[in-house]
């Protein structure tokens, strides 16, 4: 079970929630870091990790 579990990591560590109206985007976290994308929906360009705790 420890490669689905690196597997699952793997496919959350890409996915982001936009602030603003909770779009899911799945990108590089280098990008959102560079600030090179922006929601879909919202365009704005706030966005938090999939899971926090
Ligand atoms: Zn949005």
């Amino acid at each position: 079970m420890a490669k689905l579990q690196a597997a699952q990591n793997r496919l959350y560590k890409n996915l982001f929630l936009c602030k603003n109206c909770g779009a899911k985007i799945k990108v590089d976290p280098k990008k959102i870091l560079e600030g090179k994308i922006k929601c879909r929906r919202c365009k704005k360009k706030k966005f938090r990790a999939h899971k926090k705790k």
